[in-house]
């Protein structure tokens, strides 16, 4: 009989793509199966975040999505008689090698982190579907469908539902999904647009809404995104309707050319209750979904997965405790709380017909935001939380920071800064990583031996020096997803020991 997976990833979106990659990092038995036959040729999801391509260079496909994509440092608000420029990127952000967004499609995206995984001998299982998934025993069985409609059953100790807004993952664990529908439709087009300064977004404000042309590059030059004006009417979207919105807020509408998506979508915002229910796990949009606005979907979905995978691998390795595994949740669901939060603050503004933030949109905000734009110190505070950067795990029962913290620098549940520079890529191999500070004397191999005892494979051990992110002595591990799991100042151990014999088992597998 064939041993049971160790996971079976359902849906092979971004997020699917991005758990599969790092399954395989990190040595997990699995199969990654998606319904379609074909993966995703529409832009879709068009901003990668900074701390989305930092999480993604450890698998060496950031370089390639920074070739593909298109950072835009300019934002270009056109008002009623003259137009703005804003530098979007300008505040001194030192501590990533990514302190941008990039403009990337969605298809080309999902091709690259495709491209990555075939390189490395993973199959995407296309045209297979998963139409049923019960408990049994610790695991799931499922049953899945071929596109010749032969049907499978596979067991997997865990199945992870990257299955998208209407997951049957989420159905077949009996995990709620609540939220509601936004009242208005937005059009959106990929498409030319006839002398738009390139290499910048455009934004239209009006009373009515926003208008905004992202540019992408391919498959076309450039994303139009608008509120569908009330008096608009109803049904296929269509160049000369797409023509009627621009003029509408004030773009040249006759400038608009070579359409090659449109569409109209409803938004919802809604949040799965937990993201865990025994053997089964959502991630992405399976777990919550929300409005485009600061470009949050995909990436939340993709940080979900690569917070999952290590945990998942390690865990049916021998090589972590099942404990583990709780953490996930308590980790992201208020990721996604939050990323709901902010979309719908940032969505309802510029979209609300309420008449003073229509009023705020049409009279204060084109002359404020210039204003604002100088204002260094909360523009930092805001690119934080757009970002990704900002996300850190301090309250998890994973982070711990010992009774002697360094005095400054990141603390147990952020993310490692890429400070000096270059930290980053000397953690990027798959595994856990220790950072050590301070004269090397002071960490000689025989103190270090018995963490390393049985570990060897998990745990590379790194002795910085001075060019560590602490001023201190100090001690920081890092977990396989990038974030501190332990730091401690002074060269004392004890604590360290602790931490790594409850969560590192050493390895099994
Ligand atoms: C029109 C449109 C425009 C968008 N624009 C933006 C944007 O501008 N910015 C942004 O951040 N986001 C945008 N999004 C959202 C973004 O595309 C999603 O957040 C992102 O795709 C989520 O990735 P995912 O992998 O979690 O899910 P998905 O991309 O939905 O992937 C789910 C996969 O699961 C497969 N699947 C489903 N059920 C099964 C099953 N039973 N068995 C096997 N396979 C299954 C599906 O075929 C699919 O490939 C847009 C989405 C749409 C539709």
């Amino acid at each position: 009989m064939t041993p049971p997976l160790d996971v079976l990833v359902v849906g092979a979106g971004p997020t699917g793509l991005a758990l599969a990659a790092q399954l395989r990092a990190h040595a997990a038995r699995f199969r990654i199966v998606d319904r379609s036959l074909d993966r995703v040729r529409e832009s879709r999801a068009l901003g990668i975040q900074p701390r989305t391509l930092e999480a993604l260079a450890g698998f060496g496909v950031t370089d390639r999505l920074v070739d593909l994509g298109n950072p835009a440092m300019r934002l270009r608000l056109h008002l009623a008689r003259r137009t703005t420029t804003v530098r979007l990127f300008d505040i001194g952000v030192t501590d990533t090698p990514y302190p941008f967004l990039l403009f990337l499609s969605q298809a080309e995206t999902e091709s690259v982190l495709g491209e990555h995984l075939s390189a490395r001998g993973v199959t995407v299982e296309r045209g297979t579907e998963l139409v049923r998934a019960e408990r049994r025993g610790p695991g799931v069985v499922c049953r899945l469908r071929g596109r010749d409609g032969a049907e499978e059953v596979v067991t997997a100790r865990h199945v992870v539902g990257c299955d998208g807004a209407h997951s049957t993952v989420r159905a077949q664990a009996g995990i709620g999904f609540e939220g509601y529908a936004y009242p208005r439709t937005y059009v959106l087009a990929d498409l030319d647009v006839g002398g738009l300064e390139p290499g910048a977004v455009h934004s239209y404000m009006t009373r009515g809404g926003v208008l905004i042309f992202f540019p992408l590059g391919s498959p076309a030059p450039w994303r139009m995104l608008a509120v569908r004006p009330s008096d608009a009417p109803d049904g296929e979207v269509t160049l000369p309707l797409l023509r009627r919105i621009a003029d509408r807020y004030g773009a040249d509408g006759s400038a608009l050319r070579d359409p090659v998506w449109m569409t109209d979508f409803r938004l919802h915002n809604r949040g799965a209750g937990h993201y865990r229910s025994g053997p089964f796990f959502l991630a992405g949009d399976a777990a919550h979904i929300h409005s485009p606005a600061g470009a949050q979907g995909m990436n939340t979905g993709i940080q979900d997965a690569l917070n999952l995978g290590w945990k998942l691998a390690l865990v049916c390795r021998g090589a972590a405790p099942e404990e583990l595994l709780e953490t996930y949740g308590s980790e992201r669901l208020p990721v996604g709380h939050a990323v709901r939060r902010f979309t719908d603050r940032a969505f309802v503004i510029g979209t609300s017909p309420h008449p003073v933030l229509r009023f705020a949109r049409e009279r204060l905000v084109p002359r404020l935001a210039p204003l604002a734009m100088r204002a260094k110190a909360p523009r930092r505070r805001i690119f934080r939380t757009v970002s990704e950067l900002g996300i850190h795990y301090r309250g998890s029962p994973l982070s711990t920071t010992a009774t002697r913290p360094p005095r400054h620098g990141p603390r147990a549940g952020d993310r490692l800064p890429d400070l000096p520079h270059g930290l980053q890529a000397r953690i990027a191999a798959p595994g856990w990583h220790l950072l050590l500070t301070g004269p090397s004397h002071l960490w000689p191999d025989e103190r270090l031996a018995p963490l390393l005892a049985g570990r060897a494979d998990l745990l590379t051990v790194h002795r910085l020096g001075d060019q560590g992110p602490w001023p201190d002595v100090a001690q920081g591990l890092v977990r396989p997803d990038g974030h501190l799991g332990y730091v401690a100042r002074g060269a004392d151990l004890a604590g360290l020991r602790a931490y790594v014999a409850h969560w590192l088992n050493g390895t099994r597998r």
